[in-house]
């Protein structure tokens, strides 16, 4: 993980002055940028997939240093059980296929911020750079506001679990589309 940050933030002092919609040219990893909209996007469409299925509206795609998507997935917290996080079944599938150097050089794109668990399977794996559509201070607000049980996991921002890790988001683009996909599945599970 050190290298990925190593490799990834060696710039971040020169951009200064980029944003997300004009930032093709930007090398800040830490900001989402017009390229990284595409495979967010997919990321995103999952989420309603998982929706569309009945699941929570969760997606993630896992892409290579050179573009490729090598991995997706979506919630299957309904289908299965409440750890079939998409952003898990990445760092798992990474880590039983991929070398630590294409682990490390890979991009996670997802609909939601990793939680706990999945931050620390990213971690543990040594995959790079995180891009997420909403963050979960987001989702804990809007859920709190449709009335919807709190989470029983503490949300913590990515860093806090692992500390080397590089992440970008949210993406004001994207923003209205999830919160829309997650008050649709807010109210067909109201509390009980
Ligand atoms: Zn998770």
């Amino acid at each position: 993980m050190s290298s990925t940050d190593d490799k990834d933030t060696d710039a971040s002092g020169a951009s200064a002055g980029t944003d997300a919609s004009g930032a093709s040219g930007s090398t800040d990893a830490t900001r989402v940028t017009a390229s990284d909209l595409g495979h967010l996007r997919r990321a995103v469409e999952l989420a309603r997939l998982a929706l569309e299925r009945g699941d929570e509206p969760f997606g993630s795609v896992l892409v290579s240093a050179d573009g490729e998507v090598l991995f997706e997935d979506h919630n299957h917290v309904v289908e299965m059980d409440e750890t079939q996080h998409p952003e898990l079944a990445i760092a798992r599938w990474a880590g039983a296929r991929l070398t630590a150097a294409e682990r490390a050089s890979a991009t996670v794109y997802t609909s939601g911020e990793h939680c706990p668990m999945c931050s620390a399977a990213h971690g543990w794996v040594g995959l790079g750079r995180i891009v997420y559509a909403a963050s979960s201070e987001q989702l804990g607000r809007w859920r709190a506001a449709w009335g919807a049980p709190p989470s029983p996991v503490r949300a913590l921002a990515i860093t806090d679990v692992v500390p080397g890790a590089v992440v970008a988001g949210p993406a004001l683009e994207l923003e209205d589309e999830v919160r829309d996909l997650h008050d649709r599945f807010a109210h067909r599970h109201p509390p009980t």
